[in-house]
């Protein structure tokens, strides 16, 4: 196996986007053997020396000491390793690139739902996914979250099926399931192979052949003749699935239908033509913890899933706001995506960047068309599992990291400084739930304001603001459990410790109605005074255009130089709604005219102006309580199907489709989150813990006017 580790090619010249690149995602349920995978896929490709078992806390893509606690993995860390495919073909093996050395770039995604943005924003630096499912439990409703996200960005995927070495695994089921619960044209390319219930290993459809596994971590596999009592399963699977390539692919539909064998070759080029083109899902059995089919599933890796230069082109905004595509090329001006953002032991910040166009290179200077600030990239380094290699140039396709640059946080692009483009960025969802904190002891007041600025910009979904009237650090994310991670990183890696109040609901505040007001400040207590008059019109936005501000002043009556002090004026106006102090959403303001002082009116004249005439104009706009609501998926046994219905309707959810399986039924619903606290538990004793859920941030929503006084009095009486 190929174990020795060849240092980077690395030259001042990127001629092209590297075909011998991928960048790969591991995503799963949780507990479905990611990490245990992803480890495995170091020790075979010779980035890590010994097997680290999630047990005893030693995997390296959960670098985090939370993580290994927690046992989950939340902070998509990438690393580089490479892989080499036999040169022969002796053993009956065909590879699509034999013996050439490929790049591998593991960018490690989060299953838990709490954490969703951070597969969001892993997705769009990778090209390609292995999607890991366990053969036990099957497709689970978070397999099928990330799923679904996966197909929003077009993600091309290969299922593998782990834990086959565990009672009740059925490698069957779960292909079935891959088809009827994710809609995937899913077959398998590598079964796996059971003596009784001994799994052996795998048996290779394509080529006919049997891989016995032996020696665990240290050992390898043995190609053999597949053994009489499994030939039957292995040509059905075979005939099953060139019959499937036949509808997506000429080259195999051609030899089908001439009754023709369909040569090994040929339907792999059919497979990996039918996965980029997210038309194929190759499946393949296996078991990551006991060492079985982890090598034949890095080679289906390298056969089937994208290069970056499989990708042409790229959806960019430019300066005007237009959209265009940018070819993925590596002779371009530079454009690159920053999809995450750490700091390393020493502290220094590290910006992880997927090149889409152009090369980088090491003193280079970069445009953040965001800010408007340019930067210059100081070291520029590819992560591996134990060390950093630095670079003085990386091209389109890769995923580096680069030291400093300041001013760039998770979601900005990187490019150059005359050719400015926007790449898209992760769609990251509003907070919905916050909690107040304190420092324990008074002295770490500093250090704790550091630490959530760090955290706010490691994690565009986590966001941080001081409550004026207590004074208290308030903290808000996507759910109890990120906010809990938060707390836990406070206390360990910048040993701020914490009181934490309960966890709330982050409601905000709208309007219904649309209203204008005249406000006139003019204050003279000798001196100088103050002078600004401010006219301006609110109004309800589409739900999820947030706040917009619209400058309609003609003839110069507010100075253009005041304009921004009214746009300020208004953003701070607008932070706290004036029915129970919750920041206002989707509201539209208009600047229609005003006035100013030839010597009295000053930027602070226009801001308290502005702040004031906006405060006025939500009062008279029928202001509203918006409340978050969450887009929850149950699994559960047919039996219990009326009791969590039941359940779901008291707790005001919507329930938009039942989906009925042959002994479980999938309930899709929206429900408020405030009346999801303690729902695992529910769920648990409603099933006997045969159900299971997911679920995510959908949309905000009216809060119903009943409950909404209810909500406000107990603030206002507080
Ligand atoms: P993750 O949450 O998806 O990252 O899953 P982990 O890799 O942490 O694995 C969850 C648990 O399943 C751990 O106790 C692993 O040792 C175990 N596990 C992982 N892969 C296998 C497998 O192939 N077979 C068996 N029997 N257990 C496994």
């Amino acid at each position: 196996m190929n174990t020795t580790r060849t240092p980077l090619l690395q030259t001042q010249r990127i001629e092209s986007v590297p075909r011998n690149l991928r960048n790969i995602g591991v995503a799963a349920h949780i507990d479905a053997g990611k990490t245990t995978l992803t480890e495995r896929i170091l020790l075979y490709t010779g980035a890590i020396h010994r097997a680290g078992d999630v047990h005893d806390g030693t995997t390296t893509t959960d670098f985090n000491p939370i993580e290994q606690r927690k046992g989950i993995t939340i902070f998509a860390a990438a690393v580089s390793c490479h892989w080499t495919q036999a040169a022969s073909e002796d053993e009956g093996i065909v590879h699509l690139f034999p013996g050439l050395q490929h790049q591998l770039n593991v960018i490690d995604t989060p299953g838990h739902v709490d954490f969703t943005a951070e597969v969001e924003r892993s997705l769009r630096a990778l090209d390609g996914v292995i999607a890991v499912f366990c053969g036990v439990a099957g497709v689970q409703p978070q397999s099928e979250t990330v799923w679904r996200q996966a197909n929003r960005y077009g993600v091309p995927r290969l299922a593998f099926v782990n834990k086959m070495d565990r009672v009740g695994a059925n490698f069957g089921r779960v292909v079935a399931d891959l088809r009827e619960k994710l809609g995937a044209n899913a077959s398998a390319v590598i079964l796996p192979w059971f003596n009784g219930d001994d799994l052996l290993g795998q048996l290779d459809v394509i080529n006919e052949r049997a891989l016995r596994f032996v020696g665990g971590a240290s050992g390898g596999f043995t190609v053999e003749d597949v053994p009489l009592e499994a030939r039957e399963a292995v040509s059905k699977a075979r005939v099953e699935l060139v019959a499937q390539l036949a509808d997506l692919d000429d080259a195999v539909a051609t030899l089908w239908l001439s009754n023709e064998p369909v040569p090994s070759r040929v339907l792999k080029e059919a497979i990996r033509r039918a996965t980029i083109a997210n038309r194929f899902v190759p499946v393949i059995g296996g078991s990551a913890y006991k060492f079985v089919g982890v090598q034949p599933m890095i080679d289906a890796v390298v056969n089937y899933l994208p290069s970056p230069a499989d990708i042409p082109s790229v959806r960019v905004h430019l300066d005007d706001g237009a959209e265009s595509q940018i070819r993925v090329d590596a002779s371009d001006p530079v454009a690159a995506l920053v999809f995450k953002l750490a700091y390393d032991e020493q502290g220094r910040r590290m910006v992880f960047l997927r090149l889409y166009a152009g090369a980088l290179r090491k003193g280079d200077r970069v445009l953040n068309p965001r800010t408007g600030k340019s930067s210059r990239v100081g070291r520029l380094v590819r992560v591996f599992a134990d060390r950093r290699e630095d670079l003085e140039v990386a091209g389109a396709g890769q995923i580096v990291s680069v030291i400093g640059l300041e001013g760039f946080v998770t979601g900005d692009t990187v490019c150059d400084p005359e050719r400015p483009v926007q790449l898209e960025p992760p769609v990251f969802p509003e907070p919905v739930v916050s909690m107040a904190i304190e420092p324990r002891a008074s002295a770490d007041r500093t250090r704790l304001a550091i630490a959530l600025a760090r955290l706010s910009e490691e994690d565009p979904t986590f966001r941080t603001f001081t409550d004026p009237e207590t004074d208290q650090s308030i903290i808000a994310g996507m759910g109890e459990l990120h906010l809990e991670v938060i707390r836990e990183r406070l206390e360990q890696e910048h040993r701020v410790a914490v009181n934490a109040g309960k966890p709330a609901i982050a409601y905000r505040e709208t309007i219904l109605g649309t209203a204008e007001v005249d406000h006139l400040l003019k204050k003279q207590n000798g001196g100088v005074g103050m002078y600004a008059r401010v006219i301006l019109r609110v109004r309800r936005n589409e739900p999820g255009r947030g706040v917009t501000i619209e400058n309609r002043v003609t003839g110069g009556n507010i100075p253009a130089q005041f304009i921004k002090s009214v746009k300020h004026g208004i953003a701070d106006g607008l932070r706290e709604g004036v029915l129970a102090g919750y920041p206002v959403m989707d509201a539209h303001v208009e600047i229609l005219d005003g006035a100013a002082h030839a010597t009295d009116s000053c930027d602070q004249s226009f801001q308290m102006a502005a702040r004031s005439a906006v405060r006025e104009a939500l009062k008279k706009a029928t202001p509203v309580l918006l409340e978050p609501v969450m887009k929850v998926d149950v699994d559960t046994p047919t039996e219990n199907q009326g009791d969590l219905l039941g359940d779901l309707n008291r707790r005001r959810g919507k329930v938009h489709s039942v989906e009925m399986g042959s002994t479980s039924a999938v309930l899709k619903a929206d429900v408020p989150l405030s009346e999801l606290w303690g729902y695992a538990n529910a769920i648990r004793c409603l099933s006997r813990g045969r159900a299971s859920y997911s679920m995510t941030p959908s949309h905000f929503e009216q809060v119903p006017s009943a409950l909404a006084a209810e909500i406000v009095d107990a603030l206002t009486s507080k």
